[in-house]
């Protein structure tokens, strides 16, 4: 994988949204991918991951960050490989993945951000939200229908609600980098003519058929509006300490190469090392090699 200075994920990073366009992202880039494409990819993308697990041990070990990582898409468009793909090598006790479905009565009986923060990475883990509090933004502004269920006091909800919404994320978060929560954000950058292709082989192959849901194909149908939301969403809540990336997302491999590096990436900035032990632990090591020596 590269070095800091050419970064793979560098350039899909959006830490500053103002003037965003999502229409500048292509969906089908490989953009500065090593020569060889998918093969080669398969290699690198096995030393992302070593290198990752190496960093995870650290982080584990030193136990004062926790990243989180939050993963947004339109189905199919491949949330839940790259999560497997790219924390494959990771240790599963250093790591917590929480999947947000449409809200519980119970979760409705609360602020939309209640349940996200009972599933927050504790020190020294990897967080893996697959969907987020940023669905309030986005199946909710698409179908107000969902905000009217929310039982919201009517005089708290206003024209405003979206504007509200990506500030209160927007503190959230930069709450969250203050107590060492480092917060990584992935929009899986599919393409409607791709999305399609997927969802075929979905509906061909006996193997994906459980993949398939009815509800997919009338999300689709809002394509337009989705994507207007999405792109607010990146406008509006991309912060330097909680960025996020768009990554292309018509070639899998390519997206995880994306992912795998901007998570090295962070991992990287926190100068993660293992506790060094002090001088009277030391002897007390000294002392236990003894012992065991002498039994
Ligand atoms: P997969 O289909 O790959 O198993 P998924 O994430 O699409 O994974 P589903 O059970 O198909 O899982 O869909 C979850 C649904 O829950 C999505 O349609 C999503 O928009 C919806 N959802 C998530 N959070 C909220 C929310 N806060 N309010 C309303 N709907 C939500
Ligand atoms: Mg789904």
């Amino acid at each position: 994988m590269a070095d800091s200075r050419h970064r793979l994920s560098r350039q899909f990073r959006v830490s500053n949204g103002d003037g965003f366009e999502l229409k500048h992202v292509d969906p089908g880039s490989t953009d500065h991918a090593e020569p060889g494409g998918k093969q080669v990819a398969a290699a690198a993308l096995a030393q992302g991951v070593e290198r990752m697990a190496e960093l995870q041990d650290k982080l584990y070990a030193q136990d004062r960050w926790a990243l989180l990582l939050i993963f947004q898409a339109m189905d199919a468009a491949g949330k839940d490989g790259t999560i497997k793909h790219v924390m494959s090598g990771v240790n599963p006790q250093g790591c917590q993945v929480s999947s947000f479905k449409a809200p519980s009565a119970i979760d409705l009986d609360h602020d939309y951000l209640w349940r996200a923060n009972q599933c927050l990475p504790e020190r020294g883990r990897i967080g893996i939200f697959n969907r987020s509090y940023y669905e309030e933004t986005l199946v909710v502004r698409v179908h107000p229908e969902m905000l009217a269920r929310q039982t919201i006091p009517p005089e708290l909800v206003g024209e405003d609600i979206w504007q509200q919404r990506y500030r209160d994320i927007r503190h959230y978060e930069d709450y969250l980098g203050r107590n060492g929560v480092v917060v990584r954000k992935f929009f899986l950058h599919v393409s409607k003519k791709e999305q399609k292709r997927r969802f075929l082989e979905r509906l061909d192959n006996p193997e994906k058929n459980w993949k398939f849901s009815a509800a997919d194909i009338r999300e689709r149908a809002h394509w337009e509006a989705y994507m207007d939301s999405y792109e607010q969403m990146i406008r509006h809540t991309s912060t330097e300490r909680a960025p996020w990336y768009v990554v292309p997302a018509d070639h899998k491999w390519f997206t995880r190469l994306v992912v795998a590096d901007a998570v090295i990436d962070a991992l990287e900035s926190l100068n993660l090392a293992y506790p060094t032990v002090s001088e009277e632990a030391r002897r007390a090591l000294a002392e236990a090699h003894q012992q065991l020596l002498e039994e």
